[in-house]
């Protein structure tokens, strides 16, 4: 055999999110650029990728249809999976992919099989998982096996003054805790809020966190 039979001629390669480690170590690894397409670049910062902890491979928010700037914000607070190397937070595992919930806030995914109470069936519409359907504040967590899309959970997002950044998540409220928060009524050590008639509690005396 000669040499030049191994090098088998490349050809043309399809466009399928599988193997491409041979391409540019920082490119996406969607449309395989660095910048996103034109028609997204407006809605996040050109250079912000997402990337996965354990494929280690980088993704524009928009080439994965992340649109919204908590979820963005959110999944940079912690080790997210792509979706091809995603599995259930609880019991660790990939597979069944059928019944794999991904939480619409932070993209975890869970089986709907994990969950205590399991769902049959998984929920139509929006869907959030028990780390995101909690108040920080008055830590009011709903029944999970109830509708949680009724609920208008908050998620608060610092705007960041680094143009490659779309901000830091910092906390989930419920829509009543979040009122006092926008008024500035909160503890900036545990973002405890306050009631509207103790506003004149001391900022580094909050008795939620007893600081
Ligand atoms: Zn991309
Ligand atoms: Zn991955
Ligand atoms: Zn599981
Ligand atoms: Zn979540
Ligand atoms: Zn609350
Ligand atoms: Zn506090």
């Amino acid at each position: 055999m000669k040499d030049e039979d191994n090098e088998e001629h490349s050809e043309e390669k399809e466009e399928t999110d599988e193997h491409t480690e041979e391409t540019n170590g920082e490119a996406c690894a969607h449309c395989h650029h660095e910048t996103p397409p034109d028609e997204i670049a407006d809605k996040f910062p050109p250079d912000l990728m997402l990337t996965c902890s354990s494929c280690k491979r980088h993704h524009h928010p928009a080439c994965i249809e992340f649109d919204n700037p908590v979820l963005v914000a959110k999944v940079q607070t912690y080790d997210w999976h792509c979706s091809n190397c995603k599995g259930c937070l609880i019991c660790a595992k990939a597979g069944n992919d059928d019944k794999l919930l991904f939480c619409d806030t932070c993209d975890r995914g869970y089986h709907t099989f994990c969950l205590k109470p399991p769902l049959s069936n998984l929920p139509e519409g929006s869907w959030l998982c028990e780390l995101c359907a909690v108040c920080i504040s008055c830590k009011k967590k709903e029944d999970r096996h109830k509708n949680l899309r009724g609920l208008n959970w908050k998620h608060i997002v610092l705007p960041s003054e680094e143009k490659q950044s779309v901000g830091t998540y910092m906390c989930t409220y419920c829509e009543n805790c979040e009122k006092h928060f926008n008024a500035d009524r909160f503890c900036p050590l545990c973002f405890g809020v306050y009631e509207e008639d103790s506003d004149d509690i001391a900022m580094a005396c909050c008795d939620k966190c007893d600081r």
